[in-house]
């Protein structure tokens, strides 16, 4: 389940740099050492960077880590090296937040899809079969205006029917709800 997360996020990277967070969890590391225990990893099996010369770059791991920061999945404390008065960024993962990331998402998704439901089933439209132009369409009090005929032909406006719409977005719904999520970590 991460493993396929982190896949979404950001492709084969993010799972690898998620490896090194999990690995170092008791330790500190920095973007610097992920890349290059990554790099070592990966050497000759696989090619981050195919148009370039480096086989990986820092500022894809740098980039890796800010998305799963801004997922939630990941942290970070900078600390400013004296001698040099660059920052050093110390990061770790925060994957034990995944199973509630995921059920807001959840949430998230079974409101919307409701929502979509209650539209449907309060809204429906007219259309004119003889026309049989389906993106022609007439809200109920313009069907009402044009006493339920077709300004184009003279043809009769019927409700369009939603039946399909509506049966597609509650079998959503209740996919949506049996969906549980078991977090297993995997190395
Ligand atoms: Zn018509």
């Amino acid at each position: 389940m991460l493993r396929s997360f982190l896949y979404i996020i950001s492709g084969d990277i993010a799972i690898e740099v998620g490896r090194e967070l999990l690995n170092f969890e008791n330790e500190d590391i920095t973007d610097e050492d992920i890349t290059e225990n990554i790099k070592e990893r990966i050497k000759g099996k696989k090619d981050f960077e195919p148009d370039d010369e480096e086989i990986l770059k820092l500022n894809t791991v740098r980039k890796t880590l800010y998305k799963l920061y801004s997922e939630k999945l990941a942290q970070f404390r900078r600390i400013r090296d004296k001698s040099t008065g660059w920052f050093i960024y110390y990061w770790w993962h925060e994957f034990d937040l995944l199973e509630e990331i995921l059920l807001e998402k959840k949430k998230l998704i079974q409101r919307k899809l409701r929502d979509r439901l209650e539209f449907e089933r309060e809204n429906y439209f007219f259309i004119c079969e003889e026309c049989g132009d389906p993106n022609i369409k007439y809200a109920f009090e313009q069907a009402f205006e044009l006493n339920f005929r077709c300004p184009e032909c003279g043809g009769e406006l019927k409700a369009q029917d939603n039946e399909v719409i509506k049966k597609f977005l509650k079998d959503k719904v209740i996919q949506n709800q049996k969906t549980s999520f078991m977090i297993d970590r995997e190395d």
